[in-house]
């Protein structure tokens, strides 16, 4: 233990360390919120938390700060739960091992749980002080971020009386977010029906794709495996008759699908040959983005039935009419995606064929159009469309007050320019700026890398700057 003994901000790595040793994976809330509790209670401070995991702790202006309006901090409990094959942890019982290895702090075989932790840590480093000068401090804890934002669509605002919000769920020292994307589940199902099927059974499989997250990377151009495959059954229904007899792709709505496999039965012998000739002939597209990219069909063994014609033909169209991608860039912050959305689930059950979409808005309305287009397609293929898990994006405010203090005390402190951007991925600034009404937030952290991957590491030195600059922040706000 004491891995981080001396490292500065000592404070602030004391409690990184303490954290670390209470097992605290997303949907494992209780040891974590009861360290918030006894943490708040062992200093006299206000706290209130709820079943879902969620923890707030208030602490009054230092003597100086009195005439200060509050100010919420805000940072997520969860973490995400990964680990090399070759580590024995035990998630649900173990702490993890931090090590240090130069400016950078890992934990062995696991991820790190930086990513919130930080800003946990940074938090309860405020709140454990007497000699930081402050605002009226709500310090916001919500549990379950990282499995779909559940604490913070959870909350009960009522208690909380901030206008400003310091968010500390980023990842890149220097960088203050403003915006991201909302979004919304959609997920079409197509009826189906089969009939029995004497034909040469054949798999053809698009493969060999990059891939990514689809809202980080989807203006990337990568290829999406579910799109190219309806684009090589279009263009093979044009030559010969076939049957689906099922298709999928993808298992995440918000990854970009890098697989993609369609068994269909013909009887027509020449499938193989005509799905070569269609690759040679469409692979030059992805040159540039997915250069890996295999498209083949071959023979194989099985299945008794198959779609009948009117289902293989209707799964084809509405794979080809369905929209992939991104649909408009932002004309206030440039080379951002506006609006996207990712086929990222195909898969064939019993009786329909699924379509499961992530869209993607940083303006409410764009991600709502999307949703309707997305049903009308549904509609005129006689599909059922359910939209689930929508989230409000956090539209960028062209006036915000802490933007404005922050940059300019980041100018004063490191001689550069912040840099003011949004992603086009979720933070739960929007859930606040949804729930509270007029709230002037913005979001940054230390520089982290690999998060979510046991790879992931954390800068010593940049966590102390961003420390020092945000009580430079909290003393002047
Ligand atoms: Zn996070």
């Amino acid at each position: 233990m004491n891995v981080l003994y001396k490292i500065k901000p000592e404070k602030v790595f004391r409690f990184f360390e303490e954290i670390s040793a209470v097992p605290r994976g997303s949907g494992h809330n209780d040891k974590i919120k009861e360290y918030c509790e006894n943490f708040a209670k062992q200093r006299n401070l206000k706290n209130i938390s709820d079943d879902a995991g969620n923890v707030i702790i208030f602490k009054d202006a230092s003597t100086d700060c009195k005439s200060m309006t509050p100010v919420i901090i805000q940072g997520h409990l969860d973490m995400v739960w990964e680990k090399d094959d070759s580590c024995n942890i035990n998630f649900e019982t173990d702490g993890l091992e931090l090590c240090v290895d130069g400016d950078y702090i890992y934990a062995k075989g696991t991820t790190l749980g930086g990513d919130d932790g930080i800003a946990v840590a940074m938090c309860l480093a405020i709140l454990d002080s007497d000699d930081i000068c402050h605002p009226p401090l709500e310090i916001v804890f919500t549990a379950d971020e990282e499995i779909g934002m559940l604490g913070a669509a959870a909350l009960d605002f009522s208690p909380i009386k901030s206008k400003r919000m310091i968010n500390l769920d980023s990842e890149a020292e220097g960088t203050l977010w403003v915006s991201c994307a909302g979004g919304v589940r959609a997920d079409i199902s197509m009826p189906i029906s089969y009939k029995e099927n004497e034909n040469q059974t054949y798999i053809i499989s698009v493969s060999g794709l990059h891939g990514g997250h689809s809202g980080a990377e989807i203006h990337n151009g990568y290829a999406n495996a579910n799109k190219v495959m309806g684009k090589v059954l279009e263009m093979l229904s044009e030559k010969v008759d076939f049957n689906i007899v099922n298709i999928n792709g993808g298992t995440m709505d918000n990854a970009i699908t890098r697989d993609s496999v369609c068994i269909v039965k013909s009887s027509n012998d020449m499938i193989p040959e005509f799905v070569s000739e269609i690759y040679n002939y469409i692979k030059t597209d992805y040159v540039f983005a997915d250069p890996q990219i295999i498209i083949r069909a071959e023979k194989t063994n099985g299945f008794k039935t198959a779609m009948s014609s009117e289902s293989s033909l209707s799964v084809v169209r509405i794979l080809n009419d369905l929209p992939n991608g991104v649909i408009s860039m932002s004309k206030e912050i440039d080379g951002l995606v506006e609006t996207s959305l990712n086929l990222g689930i195909l898969k064939t059950e019993k009786d329909y064929v699924s379509f499961g979409f992530a869209v993607r808005s940083s303006i409410d309305s764009e991600r709502d159009a999307l949703a309707e287009k997305l049903k009308n397609i549904s509609d005129k293929f006689s599909c059922n469309i359910v939209l689930y898990s929508e989230y409000p994006a956090w539209e960028y405010k062209k006036e915000s007050e802490l933007r404005e203090i922050m940059s300019s005390i980041y100018k004063d402190m490191f001689n550069k320019e912040m840099t003011v951007t949004a992603i086009h991925a979720g933070l739960e600034c929007g859930l606040f700026c949804g729930k509270i009404n007029g709230l002037d937030c913005v979001s940054l952290g230390p520089d982290m890398f690999d998060i979510h991957t046991p790879k992931e590491h954390l800068s010593i030195s940049s966590v102390e700057r961003t420390w020092n600059f945000l009580l430079r922040v909290l003393s002047n706000i």
